[in-house]
Formats: C-alpha cells, structure tokens, sequence
C-alpha cells in the first residue's frame, strides 16, 4: 500500500493519526514506516488543530529553509551586523550539547518552541550526529548549513547571550505587552540573540521565560539556543503561548510522546540494529520487559546495592517472578506435553552502559526455575561502559536502545535518567521509575514508583521570580503541573 494515499484509515494509521506527513519517500527513512508496528497503540488521541500547525511548520519550513533564496537573504541581513526590522522568514539555530537524551529533549522543545514562535528550526549536527535521525519535514532539510558562522564557543556569559545584554543595556524589556520592545527599534538590535538555557544548579537563568522577555526576544530574526533540558515544560509557564499549546495539546501529558514521534525516526543505520535485535531476540516472546539501569560516574551507586533494588521493583510489583533455588521445574507448572504447550516466555530486555546487571540477572533466570513456571530470557544488546557522545556508531546503538525499550509492554528505568525519559515517553508508557538512593542510608526505601504521567521531566526550571518579588511554585498555580518524582523541585506536564 502506498503511504501517499493519505486518505484511507489505514494511511491515516500508518502515519499516526495524521502527525506525520504523507509526502515522504518511504526507502529514505524506513523507521518512519516500521517503527509503528512494533510501538503499542498510542494512548493518546493527535489534536487535528496540531495536525494542522504541523503542516504548516512544514510548508514554512519549505519557504525559508535551507537552499532558499529567503535562507540566503537571512544570511546576508545576519552578516550586515544588524537586525532587519520586517523579516519574512525567522530562525532558531539548536545546538547539540550532552548525551542522546538530553538532546533529544531539548531539541523537541526547541521544535515547540519554533511552532509557538512562527520560526524554522535549523538543527547544527556534528558528525557524531550524522544521519543518527530521518529528515523530519518533507522536501527540505532542517540541517543547519555546513557554513553558518555562528555554532561554537557560546556560554551562559556570551556577550550575545540574552541574559548579558540585558545586563548590558543592548537590549531593554517592557512590561506591557505593546510589542515596543522597550523602544528599541528592531532594525538597532545586534543580528541575532544568543539563549543559554543549560540548567546550572537545577535552575535556568533568570529572565529566559518572562513573558516581558519573550516580547524583546521575538524581535531577534535569528536565535542560537543551547539546552539540556525539557524546556518545553517552561513554555506552558508563559500565559501568552499557553491558548495555543491548549489546542495542540488537549492531553497536557502527550507532549513529547507526540513531538518525539514526529521528530525522531532513526536513520537507516540506527534502525537496522533495532530490527536486528527485536525480530532476533524480542518479537517471539509473549511478553517484554524493559529495564533501563543508568549509572552515573559522578553518583555511581554500588552494584550490590542497585542490583537489590532492581530485584525488590520488579518482583514487588510483579514485574519478574521469583526464582526457585532449583533448575528443576516443579511439576504443576510444567507446560502440558501432547497439546503443544509451551511455557510463557517473557523476554527482558537489559539497557545498560555496564554489563553486570544483565549477567546477574541472566545467569539468575538460566540456573534457576521460576516460580511460576515462566520462562524468563534475559538479553542486553550492547554494554559500551562509558558514555562516548563524541562518537557516531556509539550513539546510534544508544537510540537503537531508546528504541528497543519503546517497543516494550513495561518498563523500568533509572530516576534522573533522561535516556529513560525519551524511552518511555515515545512509547506512550508510565515505567516503574527506580527512585533515587538516599545516600545517607545508602537504600531506596521505595523501589520504584509510578509517575504520574509518561512525560519526561524538566530538572531545572527557571526562576518565575520575573520582575515580581515572590518566587511562585507553578505546581500550585497550574492544573497540569506536578513535581517529578525523581527530582522533587523539577516539574512536569501532567
Ligand atoms: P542521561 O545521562 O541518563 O540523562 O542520558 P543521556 O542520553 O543524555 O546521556 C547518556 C549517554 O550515555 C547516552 O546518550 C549514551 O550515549 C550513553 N548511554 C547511557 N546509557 C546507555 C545504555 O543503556 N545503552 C547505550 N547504548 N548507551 C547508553
């Protein structure tokens, strides 16, 4: 069947529920085809009014991305040194930093950001990045030109940066909403505005999510944005985009389960180790179990002590069946002989930079008969032992991984973790979140707990102190915020 014939339910299916566009030629990026096959049915309905902002983010992108002559007019009014006062076409340049995850999460948010702002996102991809991701808008590229001028060296004390200029008087906030742009006047702002949103001691800079500030910088023509973090969350924080986010995103929790659907296919590569590995060792077994266990160098919690919490998670909530302290299958769970019984077999899918979890767990389920009479298979695709995000094959094998675990019917996953947040988030699935250690007992009293939605979790957000004098907590204020579970002070959509 042809997925150009968007019209027939099952198109309409095949491009889940209309997020993803029809134009596409399905050999370039096979995931976008397949992916939809092994994912469990999406627990929440797409908004037509999103279908409708997609597809004319696409058309816009179309006009002024890359290889355009508007890009090429953008570029020469970038070059000048000054803002243009009326500009056609507007931009927001994503630089990559941290691991997959995190970049993951920031550039979704950055998408949203570019829906809300009527911008094109232009995505800077390093060659550890390279072809990692399917083109996501069709008959254009939303790769950044190999020689844009401005992609490194920026931090939060960058005198381009918003934060600095304000501090230096370049620019000024009004605190009306008369778009004057504190009587600047466009055309006088420097060419393009620099946003640091990076989360520094589990905050981001004052002043990047005031909507007086978001007045000054919707003026810029250009912005570079660098970001860890799930800012997305922040935008909801804004009275003047939340009308529109309501529209798109009658499900408050579907944020990034939709966005990262739309966005994030892997490129052929990534996708062939993910077929390999689930039609090899996944898609037989009855039932598949993920478990995402991430050790971080700089709070590396003992393996004794996480492999027990691992085991009290799972067998507490009925994850995993406990073992016998025999090889020997009791006899009244033996499959029956004669009416081609078998057992059931559930598959556990191990996702881990270390690879002793998954020789504990596995060598636990092949010595031992379980005490239901379950078979248990236990497989890890690939153990790195350090995180290398400087290196191409290495990060494929990671969003191979984030996949893998998305094709799961459960999943457990580490707290903190934004790999796990991607993973569960893009299936749609509430895990079993392994909570953090309390160092000072050195034990999670609870195991895991359930999250109160599949949406990952902004650690840092910003200080909504504005120009007010109380800092507000927004979980009071907002029907569909809460804290995270994971990290008390972080927020996420609910
Ligand atoms: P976070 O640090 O857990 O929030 O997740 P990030 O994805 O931002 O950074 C961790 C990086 O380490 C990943 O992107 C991978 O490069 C690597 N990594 C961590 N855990 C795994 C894993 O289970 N499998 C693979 N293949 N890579 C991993």
């Amino acid at each position: 069947q042809s997925p150009n014939n968007a019209s027939s339910p099952a198109a309409a299916d095949r491009l889940l529920g209309g997020l993803l566009s029809p134009e596409f030629d399905e050999g370039t990026c096979l995931s976008r085809y397949e992916a939809l096959r092994r994912w469990k049915p999406s627990p929440f309905p797409v908004s037509p009014y999103l279908v409708e902002r997609l597809r004319l983010y696409e058309a816009n992108h179309r006009r002024c991305g890359p290889s355009t002559a508007r890009y090429r007019e953008a570029v020469a009014q970038l070059e000048s040194g000054r803002n243009a006062d009326h500009a056609e076409c507007r931009y927001v340049v994503w630089l990559p930093i941290q691991g997959l995850g995190n970049r993951m999460l920031s550039l979704a948010s950055t998408f949203l950001y570019a829906l809300l702002t009527g911008r094109v996102v232009l995505v800077h991809e390093p060659p550890e990045m390279k072809g990692l991701f399917c083109e996501p808008f069709p008959g254009t590229s939303w790769l950044l030109p190999p020689d844009f001028p401005y992609k490194n060296g920026f931090s939060a004390s960058s005198k381009e940066s918003y934060v600095t200029m304000l501090e230096n008087d370049v620019v000024r906030y009004v605190d009306d909403s008369s778009g004057a742009g504190g009587g600047a006047n466009a055309s006088a702002l420097p060419p393009y505005v620099y946003l640091h949103l990076e989360q520094i001691q589990l905050r981001l800079q004052n002043h990047t999510f005031c909507e007086e500030d978001h007045r000054v910088l919707d003026m810029f023509n250009w912005m570079v944005l660098r970001s860890d973090s799930y800012f997305a969350v922040a935008l909801f924080l804004m009275p003047a985009y939340r009308a529109e986010l309501d529209r798109m995103f009658p499900a408050k929790g579907s944020v990034f389960h939709h966005l990262g659907r739309y966005l994030f296919f892997p490129g052929n590569r990534a996708w062939g180790i993910v077929e390999r590995f689930y039609d090899g060792y996944l898609s037989g077994a009855d039932e598949r179990l993920g478990l995402q266990v991430r050790i971080v160098p700089y709070m590396a919690v003992p393996f004794e002590i996480m492999y027990e919490q691992i085991l009290r998670c799972t067998q507490e909530h009925g994850l995993l069946p406990k073992v016998t302290n025999s090889s020997e299958q009791p006899r009244g769970l033996r499959p029956s002989s004669g009416g081609g019984g078998r057992a059931k077999v559930k598959a556990v899918l191990v996702v881990s930079l270390k690879p002793a979890y998954y020789d504990k767990l596995h060598s636990a389920y092949y010595t031992n008969a379980t005490a239901t009479g379950e078979v248990v298979a236990v497989y890890q695709p690939s153990h790195d032992e350090d995180q290398h995000s400087e290196a191409r094959a290495h990060n494929e094998r990671a969003l191979a991984e984030i996949y893998l675990l998305s094709f799961c019917d459960r999943v457990v996953t580490t707290g903190w973790s934004t790999f796990g947040y991607v993973a569960h988030a893009l299936a749609g699935l509430r895990p079993w979140l392994l909570t953090p250690l309390d160092w000072t007992k050195m034990r999670a009293d609870v195991a895991c707990v359930r999250p109160s939605s599949v949406e990952p979790c902004l650690h840092s957000p910003p200080s909504l102190v504005c120009r007010a004098r109380r800092d507000l907590d927004p979980v009071a204020h907002l029907p569909f915020l809460r804290h995270c579970e994971d990290v008390h002070a972080g927020l996420k959509l609910f």
